[in-house]
């Protein structure tokens, strides 16, 4: 239901908590962060953003790179399994995933007969285990693998995917869902609307249906789903908190 996602020079977990509490307003029955630091951890609670916050209080949430995710759940019912970030099978990449993947299930019988495994009842973690077979059976990149996957989910969805084999890309796209790419200096925001980005920057881009964005290197690039590359064009806000 909610996304926020960072990548920059300052400590993810904040901003992405902050900005999740923003989001608040959307409602939503759990919350979870992936952040990544050498590894890619996953916390995740049923409930409001203050449990997980309560609940990673004493954990190693410290990273650069991040995000969050408040569910509504459509896809199985509220838990701490269900909620998101979602691994794929290997562990190595993660999702958060707003909206509804419809053919899930004919997905999941193939990635079952592939040899991947569900942790959850969620179309989401289809949608994670679908980038990670392309890529180990095709080797391309993750930004390729997670394009190639759009040709075979039907639904709606924007997502945010992050890879402990590329410490420093972030993944987001969308279709149907929203997703806004805030411009900071060094610095990515991702959410599923502005409120959580205005606090740091006022330069916007609202990604359209069918569009990839990675940041990788600290630098942003937009593509379509069929590999073209866009001009991004960076809206100034003028709004207030
Ligand atoms: N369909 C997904 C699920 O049930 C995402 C729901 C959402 O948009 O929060 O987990």
């Amino acid at each position: 239901c909610g996304i926020v996602a960072y990548v920059g020079h300052r400590e993810a977990c904040p901003i992405i908590i902050k900005g999740l509490k923003r989001l608040e307003y959307r409602g939503y029955d759990s919350a979870g962060i992936a952040l990544m630091n050498g590894s890619l951890n996953v916390y995740k609670k049923k409930g409001k953003v203050s449990e997980l916050e309560a609940f990673i209080a004493d954990k190693n949430v410290h990273g650069t790179i991040g995000m969050g995710h408040t569910r509504w759940a459509t896809h199985g019912e509220p838990n701490d399994v269900n909620a998101h970030p979602h691994y794929s099978t290997s562990g190595k990449i993660a999702i958060i995933h707003n909206g509804i993947i419809e053919n899930y299930a004919a997905l999941k019988t193939l990635l079952l007969e592939k040899g991947h495994t569900f942790q959850s009842d969620t179309d989401s973690e289809v949608f994670i285990n679908l980038i990670e077979d392309i890529r180990t059976t095709t080797g391309c990149s993750l930004v390729e693998a997670v394009r190639l996957a759009l040709h075979e989910v039907v639904g709606a969805y924007a997502i945010v995917v992050l890879s402990k084999d590329d410490p420093n890309h972030i993944v987001a796209a969308r279709k149907g869902s929203p997703l806004v790419v805030g411009v900071g200096e060094g610095e990515y925001f991702f959410a599923s609307d502005a409120t959580p980005i205005i606090e740091y920057t006022n330069d916007v881009i609202y990604l359209n249906d069918y569009e990839i964005a990675v940041v990788k290197d600290g630098q942003l690039d937009i593509r379509t789903k069929e590999d073209v590359q866009q001009t991004p064009y960076i809206q100034r806000l003028e709004l207030a908190l």
